[in-house]
């Protein structure tokens, strides 16, 4: 291990986003010693409660960027719609990490499956380029009959994408989704839904977390349990093989479908820390976010193999008013957001259940 790519103690994170995941970034940081500057435009947000420091500013207001980036040692980010120019405009002034390409391949669902499935080499659901209805007729036709058409960019949370089975309904759908580049993959019937949350640090030393399932309500995560049943380590293979293609540091979450005969095609990748890597907070091991602060701080993963098995809850909205029925189970461990505001399906925290 090199020092010169060891972060010094007391040495400054800046992280570009203020929602929860940086929020827990900067407590993780706090830790070891590390602060965190966030920059991110909301005055009140989640982790500038937390955070060393805060620059409120827009991400296309470039010289608040290259004077945020000029003061920190080191650049994350904890959400994959930063813009890309905002990113490559901080980059002289401090590395970032994961590196560029993997948050230009993650924000784009054609780049960042093309990717996958022709440079890691690890398979995908059959997709096609849709830019308008024409290309939805025909690439329903080539997917069996039945697709999910999907933006190609800024859809999270089932937002921007509508099923078909018909060649209307391809077509209409299309429309709805406001004459965007879009892509039509095939529909998938998965038996369920897993993950992985992997790592590689600065000396590409790489570390994961058991096989973890994951439970969707309207299409927004509701539940993560891990470890999951039946992990026969072909997750992790696969997860290792898309690390090592991006070159990447940090934490990397990588979503699959599982098929009925445990076949494993990758939904979508997210290269930073993830919802269902919450449960690690809780499970007596490194926690997702701490390891996130290692990789890119050049120090070793840490462990990474949980103690318990736990189950993690997300709170949407008004499931927040339940916080005093919760309080009362010792089981019960909160991570909440500091959110004013609990509108309808936004995240405003998860708990964590240790299941045994
Ligand atoms: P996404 O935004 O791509 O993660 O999609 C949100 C959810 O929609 C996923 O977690 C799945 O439950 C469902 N979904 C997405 N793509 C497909 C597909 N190709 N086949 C079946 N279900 C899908």
């Amino acid at each position: 291990m090199t020092t010169s790519h060891v972060l010094p103690r007391g040495a400054v994170i800046g992280i570009f986003g203020g929602g929860q995941l940086g929020r827990m970034l900067s407590l993780a940081a706090a830790r070891l010693d590390f602060k965190t500057h966030v920059f991110a435009p909301d005055a009140e947000c989640p982790a500038s409660q937390v955070a060393w420091k805060h620059t409120l500013a827009d991400y296309d207001d470039l010289a608040a960027v290259r004077s945020f980036s000029n003061s920190v040692d080191v650049i994350t980010y904890e959400f994959e719609n930063i813009p890309t120019a905002t990113v490559i405009a901080a980059s002289p002034g401090a590395p970032v990490l994961p590196p560029i390409e993997a948050l230009h391949n993650g924000q784009d669902r054609l780049t960042e499956k093309t990717f996958i499935s022709e440079t890691a080499g690890v398979a995908v659901a059959p997709f096609y380029p849709v830019n308008n209805e024409f290309d939805a007729k025909r690439a329903l036709k080539a997917l069996g009959g039945k697709c999910v058409i999907k933006t190609r960019r800024m859809g999270y949370d089932g937002k921007g994408q509508v099923i078909a089975s018909s060649e209307q309904a391809a077509m209409d759908g299309t429309k709805s989704l406001g004459g965007v580049p879009c892509i039509a993959e095939g529909f998938i019937p998965f038996r369920r839904e897993v993950s992985i949350v992997c790592a590689r640090n600065r000396h590409g030393d790489t570390a994961a977390f058991p096989l973890i399932e994951n439970q969707h309500k309207n299409h927004i995560l509701h539940t993560s349990i891990c470890p999951a049943d039946g992990d026969t380590g072909q997750a992790r293979e696969l997860a290792f093989k898309i690390l090592e293609a991006l070159d990447y540091v940090g934490v990397l979450a990588v979503e699959f479908f599982e098929l009925d005969d445990g076949t494993l095609l990758v939904n979508e990748i997210a290269p930073r820390v993830h919802n269902s890597g919450h449960w690690t907070q809780d499970a007596g091991c490194t926690d997702q976010f701490e390891l996130h602060i290692r990789a890119i701080a050049g120090w070793p993963l840490g462990d990474t193999q949980p103690k318990y098995r736990v189950e993690m809850t997300n709170l949407l909205g008004d499931d927040v008013d339940q916080i005093p029925e919760l309080a009362a189970d010792p089981a019960v461990k909160f991570h909440l957001y500091g959110k004013v505001d609990a509108r309808a399906g936004r995240k405003m925290g998860h708990i964590n259940r240790i299941i045994s």
